[in-house]
């Protein structure tokens, strides 16, 4: 049973990279009439978006990517929300330290900080472990709990990525539960993904450097490795930075509410560095399910590019039968279609169809049908 998660910590938005991330993992389980779950991982409070998690939900509703286990519907696996499953990463943490393989870190950050300065001032990449307590005291929750890395290298395979062989020198003593008892992404998505049943993790490209510690991790916890796919930065419309805020990287609520259709989103989502190895360039939500593959993901070079997302909305709008055309429209007519009959609104809509982009272009395009004519005395 193949078994896909979306993780996203409840700090924002959901943007167009989140998104491709969310589709992906659902793609992989859909095809495979597997299971979608959603997981908040909201353990670090300080990052915390107020409302941010309900807009997290409302985005994956309004594109269609539905998820059949998640913080508000329950599920198995139940709770889906980091915060509520305290005791579950305090009682892995309990083996790792009973094994001899995670310990308390005595010291301040002020002194922590101080051995990262000492390391720089000797041109050396600042490790934890270069400093390690030579006796930690007993851990008692108030102080982090870190994990007693080995020197070791790792292997393994990533689906979209390739194969990879991990330095030792990288590995160390990361922070696996913080002073304020929360745990760290690095630690708690490992036992959740475990506890869950999580086959797949597919995740943004970030997390591959700190893969030789998570490799470090399922190993010293006993936990099989899931298959790994990690997910290459979706780049501007030059190819030349990733995608920041002002080339598009909005809100996908936002483009809703612009007149894009969620079928839009989900084709032009998926083939930013994906397609089906055809000419094939727009897909629908059933051809994406039947599709998609991981192994067809580019490694690189995906580009957002907003013409081409114009040019798709277009075509997913001629592409709608008339009564679902005025559907979708309800909410774009101008305030004076308003009061005109849905007969006469549905025949305007034949005519400006083919040249709508986005619904939002309704008024520009169909105000003229419904101005009172001039007064010629
Ligand atoms: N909470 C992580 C993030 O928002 C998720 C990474 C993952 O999918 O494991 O970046």
């Amino acid at each position: 049973m193949i078994r896909t998660r979306f993780a996203p910590s409840p700090t924002g938005f959901l943007h167009v990279g989140g998104i491709r991330t969310a589709l992906f993992a659902f793609l992989v389980a859909r095809q495979a009439e597997g299971k979608f779950i959603l997981r908040f991982e909201d353990t670090d409070k300080k990052r915390e978006v107020a409302g941010s998690a309900e807009h997290l939900i409302s985005s994956l509703k309004a594109i269609g990517i539905e998820y059949d286990e998640g913080p508000d519907i329950g599920g198995p696996y139940a709770p889906y929300i980091q915060s509520q499953r305290l005791d579950h990463y305090k009682q892995w943490a309990q083996k790792l330290i009973d094994a001899g393989r995670a310990y308390a870190d005595p010291y301040t950050p002020e002194q922590v900080q101080q051995f990262r300065e000492q390391s720089q001032a000797a041109k050396k990449a600042f490790l934890y472990r270069d400093y390690r307590p030579a006796s930690p005291p007993k851990w008692d929750g108030t102080q982090p709990l870190r994990f007693k890395s080995e020197p070791k290298s790792y292997t393994y395979h990533d689906e979209v990525m390739g194969d990879f062989t991990t330095s030792p020198e990288v590995l160390d003593d990361i922070i696996l539960i913080k002073s304020d008892g929360y745990p760290t992404y690095n630690f708690a998505h490992i036992i959740d993904d475990a506890e869950m049943q999580i086959t797949h993790v597919i995740r943004g490209q970030e997390f591959i450097s700190s893969m030789p510690n998570y490799l470090a991790l399922y190993e010293a916890l006993g936990l099989e490795r899931p298959i790994f796919a990690h997910m290459p930065h979706i780049m501007n419309e030059q190819g030349n930075k990733k995608l920041g805020k002002r080339d598009g990287a909005k809100d996908v609520l936002d483009y809703i509410r612009g007149g894009y259709l969620p079928e839009t989103m989900l084709s032009f989502i998926a083939t930013m560095g994906w397609n089906d190895g055809t000419e094939q360039e727009v897909f629908t939500k059933d051809e994406l399910i039947q599709k998609f593959s991981l192994a067809k993901v580019q490694r690189s070079g995906a580009r957002f590019d907003e013409k081409r997302l114009l040019w798709m909305n277009g075509h997913f709008i001629r592409e709608l039968s008339l009564d679902e055309l005025a559907d979708r429209a309800e909410y774009f007519w101008p305030e004076i279609a308003k009061k005109h009959p849905e007969s006469y609104k549905k025949h305007v809509l034949a005519l400006a169809q083919d040249r709508l982009k986005t619904l939002s272009d309704l008024p520009a395009l169909t105000s003229y049908f419904f101005e009172e004519p001039a007064q010629n005395w």
